[in-house]
């Protein structure tokens, strides 16, 4: 597998021609991947491709502490295992620290963040921060890095979950772009290279939907164009619990993935794909592929291990 300058921006056209639809899966290494991600890997793959789009594979390796030894790796097998062959090689956020550090100063420079002092245990119960450091002008050497936001409501309509608002402001306050550890946040890493690598959609998990308006409100100063967003339902456990790392949702058994992607499909209610070489399946899938048959829920109905 080759991996890219970080720098670089993609080609956003594929054999020559322009293509309307960029999409991602963007795995964080906290973990092997599990039955949750090959659904969220599946969909996002099969939706870029129905829309004759390009697909990008993207490693959210920003925070290091987090990061479990051997899920990179595991990760990068598994897609080569369900041969889930992305549009360009695939991008490690750790390797582009400079290009987020680069849009603190921009922001900067509009006066969009400050330096915090403050910490989590002084934010109070509700966990809103009132811009107690706001208007100190402290350094930005060794605190966390906040971004202002605004009292109004952020909207967008989601394809699957309708429409879904914020007011940041009174739901969050501003919010974290760089720990004081000097770990850059998810929220700015995502936004900065889903604008790098031109993407036009955004098909994830429904634990993310919360997310979204910081995004938004962050592209938004940025003059980023807006995305377009997919939320998918989530996977559950036998205990009511979305599949996720924390609650040791069982790593993907590499050496069966026809079964589990006739399993990921059947679980989108996507139509039935016979068991074949994952390529071959997966293009059956796409020439198949119909959103609106995926539940308009942020739960999917049914154990998942
Ligand atoms: N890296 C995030 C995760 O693994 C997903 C980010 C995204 O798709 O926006 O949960």
């Amino acid at each position: 597998m080759l991996f890219s300058n970080p720098s670089l921006p993609l080609p956003l056209e594929k054999e020559g021609k322009e293509v309307n639809y960029v999409g991602r899966f963007a795995p964080s290494p906290t973990g092997p991947l599990h039955f949750g991600s090959l659904i969220t890997a599946v969909a996002s793959y099969c939706d870029a491709k129905a829309h004759q789009g390009l697909w990008h594979v993207r490693i959210e390796d920003t925070d290091i502490p987090r990061i479990y030894p051997g899920s990179e790796e595991h990760i990068l097998h598994a897609i080569d295992s369900f041969e889930l062959f992305p549009d360009s090689d695939i991008i490690f956020q750790k390797d582009r620290l400079d290009i987020y550090e680069d849009v603190i100063q921009q922001l900067h420079k509009k006066n969009m963040v400050y330096a915090c002092q403050c910490t989590r245990k002084m934010l109070g119960s509700n966990h809103i921060y009132a811009g107690a450091c706001r208007d100190l002008a402290l350094p930005f050497h060794d605190q966390a890095i906040r971004v202002k936001v605004s009292n109004d409501d952020i909207c967008f309509q989601d394809h699957l979950q309708g429409q879904h608002c914020s007011n940041l402001k009174t739901d969050l306050g501003d919010f974290v772009l760089k720990r004081r550890d000097g770990i850059i946040n998810y929220q700015l890493a995502v936004v900065v290279d889903d604008f790098l690598q031109g993407m036009t959609h955004v098909v994830r998990g429904a634990d993310l939907l919360d997310n979204t308006e910081r995004q938004i409100w962050l592209g938004q100063l940025l003059d980023y164009p807006r995305l377009e967003y997919i939320h998918l339902p989530l996977a559950m456990n036998d205990q009511g619990q979305k599949l996720s790392k924390q609650n040791m949702a069982q790593a993907l058994d590499l050496s069966k993935p026809s079964e589990l992607l006739q399993q990921a499909l059947h679980a989108l209610k996507q139509p039935a794909v016979e068991l074949d070489q994952p390529h071959k399946m997966l293009q059956q899938a796409v020439a198949q592929w119909n959103l609106d048959l995926i539940p308009h829920r942020t739960h999917l109905d049914g154990v998942f291990i």
